[in-house]
């Protein structure tokens, strides 16, 4: 045991002093090796090391060391020798306040220990930024510590400082890179995620890449449900670290179908909305799942979960299902770090899977446009096929009055050749004529009133053929109105009737012939029966009288259908010129009214006129106008009721004379009213059966109004009489078609 003061006086002396020096040399020079041997050492090893290297190059007693973590965790304490407890002088310093961070070591009087007389403590504590602590060294020599002591303590307890401090930033470096590069795992996680449900766009099949991508980075097994009809869950992918393991998932959602209201974590996390994060999977929840179903519960203990996290896929507010994360294997638990990683995971899922979704609603409208497009294509092809085919000739112009289409018939019959021309154009360059040979206005056209929303129904036309004939045509056009009501063009139809029309020229002029030709043979038979009744003698028997007067009455009859037939042939062949004189319409109504007067009383029915006071003066053909009065008259009396009344009214109306010839008879059927002006044409009616008639008589007379240029129609309630009505132009003949359209 050196004595006190060996030290101390070493440095003023000779040899031995020197040896002393040397050796303390020695010391520091070892004790500056110390952070090299700590190097990459623990806190705790460097602390137990310190303590070793005091005791042994100072000879202490005892020493003790507290490092406090920087990082507020639990100091680091230590002492020497290992006894169970440290030294009670120790306890006692340590208590006391510390010394002075980087200061010199202080001894304090220490109480003496047991079987001691006296004990030096050294008190230290080191000087660096971050550690704050305290060392003690304890001896019993009454000179501890020397000033040499002193040197090597604190430079032992600077290079374990200094070593500390290095383990400390190497700790805390680990920790930040182990951090940093969790961190980046995560984020490359679920970049690679995002990469990979991006890539489907089927759902089932991004639901199980959730799944698979979860293991095994987030969990040993992973299972995703979704919400079905009646807020059942279906299993729609599973994920097993041990593949064959796998199966008992899905049988266990298969044999035990869960719904959302039932205690389980998935429904619970569906349920809320919120994800369920279970550290430890007891057994007691396992029961409650199962309740009191012992396959189920010994399914899910062959599962074995120790640690789940359930969380909810929500997209747009719909939650879609849930994802359920499951260790197993591991025994890892799970924390809030794996819970935000899997909130993040479910999160990419849910959209892909709301992507998925839209990319089929959308593929289906898409594939539903096709099919409409491709069946309205066809519906157009074919409605465009059979208009190509018709044998009549179609055209239909749009809005414009541009011609978009011509079927085949109408291009070889009637000369519509180019598409995109107007009606204008067709017009200035064809020339279609009417029936009477005077062109059409381009306006008048029936194509061009249709586009303008008028329907036109069989106008004469007269067109010339791409091969330069002329032919005679009907036409008639509508216009085309879309769903919303809105027009957008017109269709004609045209036929071509030059065969009939050749066939009625054929037979108007036979009959022209034969009229002519019987014509003079009945004036003869008239005639010869007249001078026989006017010299009658006086003792002709009575029955042969009979038979002279009815067949006067009959060549009578047959004369004057021979004349309509003629009359009528002539207007339809263009060959009646009127011959106009100015007059008095109120005589030539008079005049007809004188003639019919006196048949209308054989049949009780009483004859009215109402005629304006002044005169009305019209240019006129008074035989043919009178001609038609009485034509209207003689059906008033023949087909009115017997004792009514027929009545002749003339009145002038703007530029007009509208005559009417009304009866109170039992009027015309709706469907006869127009009918009964075609040539022939004769009601079913009883009346009708009882009169004898051609069915000529109407046809002529609107033919020679149309002629004056007037209008001859019809009102008739049936039932309540029939109003024949003419209206004649004042003037000037209007020269209105002549067609005789009968
Ligand atoms: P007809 O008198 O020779 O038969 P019309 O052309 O003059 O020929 O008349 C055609 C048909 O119209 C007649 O057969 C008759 O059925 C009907 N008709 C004409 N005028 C009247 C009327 N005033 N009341 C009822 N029916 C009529």
């Amino acid at each position: 045991m050196p004595s006190a003061g060996t030290e101390a006086t070493a440095l003023e002396s000779g040899p031995h002093e020197t040896r002393i020096l040397r050796r303390h040399a020695r010391d520091l020079t070892a004790l500056l090796a110390l952070p090299a041997m700590w190097h990459g050492r623990e806190p705790t090893y460097i602390m137990g090391s310190l303590l070793e290297v005091l005791l042994s190059l100072l000879r202490l007693d005892s020493a003790y060391v507290r490092f406090d973590d920087p990082e507020g965790g639990p100091a680091i304490e230590d002492w020497r020798p290992q006894s169970p407890a440290p030294p009670a002088e120790f306890v006692h310093a340590v208590v006391a306040p510390l010394p002075v961070p980087g200061g010199p070591a202080v001894s304090v009087a220490a109480p003496a220990a047991a079987g001691h007389d006296s004990i030096r403590v050294a008190r230290l504590a080191p000087g660096f930024v971050h550690e704050r602590g305290v060392v003690l060294a304890s001896s019993r020599r009454t000179d501890f510590p020397t000033a040499l002591e002193q040197v090597r303590l604190q430079v032992a307890v600077d290079q374990a400082t200094l070593s500390l401090h290095s383990a400390h930033l190497l700790a805390r470096e680990r920790v930040a890179r182990a951090a940093a590069e969790a961190a980046h795992r995560q984020l490359a996680f679920l970049a690679e995620a995002s990469t990979q449900l991006a890539g489907s766009l089927d759902y089932e099949r991004t639901l199980q890449r959730v799944a698979d991508l979860a293991v095994p980075t987030l969990a040993d097994a992973c299972v995703v449900d979704i919400v079905v009809a009646d807020e059942a869950l279906e299993r729609v992918a599973v994920a097993h670290i041990d593949a064959a393991k796998a199966a008992l998932l899905h049988e266990l959602r298969r044999r035990y179908p869960a719904h959302v209201y039932e205690p389980h974590p998935i429904a619970q996390a569906l349920r809320s909305g919120r994800p369920q994060l279970i550290p430890e999977v007891s057994d007691a929840m396992r029961v409650r799942i199962a309740g009191d179903d012992a396959a189920h519960l010994q399914l899910l203990r062959s599962v074995g979960a120790t640690s789940m996290i359930s969380v909810p896929l929500v997209a747009h507010q719909r939650t879609l299902g849930a994802m359920t994360c499951l260790r197993t294997e591991s025994g890892r638990r799970y924390g809030p770090a794996e819970l935000a990683l899997a909130e993040e995971l479910a999160r990419r899922a849910a959209l892909a899977v709301d992507n998925t979704r839209l990319y089929r609603a959308a593929q289906a409208g898409l594939a539903r446009e096709q099919a409409l497009r491709t069946a309205a294509e066809k519906l157009a092809a074919e409605q465009e096929a059979i208009l190509r085919q018709i044998a009549d000739g179609v055209v239909i112009a749009d809005g414009a009055g541009r011609i978009t289409f011509v079927n085949e018939a109408a291009r070889r019959h009637f000369g519509f050749e180019t598409l995109g021309v107007t009606i204008e154009e067709y017009a200035a360059t064809h020339r279609p004529l009417h029936r009477d040979g005077q062109p059409w206005s381009p306006e008048e056209l029936p194509l061009a009133c249709a586009v303008r929303g008028e329907t036109v129904i069989a106008a004469d036309m007269r067109v010339r053929r791409a091969d330069g004939q002329e032919i005679a045509a009907l036409a008639s056009a509508s216009p085309l109105v879309g769903e919303d009501g809105a027009p957008f063009g017109a269709v004609l139809t045209i036929y071509d009737v030059s065969a009939q029309a050749a066939l009625e020229r054929q037979k108007d002029e036979f009959f022209a012939n034969v009229s002519h030709d019987l014509r003079t043979p009945l004036a003869a038979i008239v005639a010869s029966i007249g001078v026989v009744l006017a010299n009658e003698p006086a003792a002709m028997p009575a029955p042969l009288h009979h038979m002279l007067v009815n067949s006067e009455q009959a060549a009578e009859r047959m004369a004057g259908l021979v004349d309509n037939l003629l009359e009528l042939t002539r207007v339809q062949a263009g060959r009646v010129q009127l011959v106009c004189a100015p007059g008095d319409l109120r005589e030539l109504a008079r005049r007809a009214v004188d003639a019919i007067a006196p048949l209308a009383q054989t049949r009780g029915q009483r004859v009215e006129l109402d005629l304006p006071a002044e005169p009305l003066p019209a240019l006129v053909d008074a035989p043919r106008l009178e001609r038609v009065l009485l034509n209207l008259l003689s059906n008033a009396h023949k087909y009115g009721r017997a004792g009514g009344t027929i009545r002749l009214s003339l009145a002038r109306r703007s530029e007009d004379v509208v005559v009417a010839v009304a009866d109170d008879g039992p009027g015309i059927a709706v469907a006869d009213q127009e009918r009964i002006f075609e040539r022939y044409y004769r009601s079913e009616t009883e009346a009708t059966r009882r009169n004898q008639g051609s069915g000529l008589g109407l046809p002529i007379a609107r033919a020679l109004v149309e002629l004056h240029g007037g209008r001859l129609w019809l009102e008739s309630t049936p039932g309540a009489g029939a109003t024949f009505w003419i209206a004649l132009p004042r003037g000037q003949r209007a020269g209105g078609p002549q067609d005789g359209r009968l």
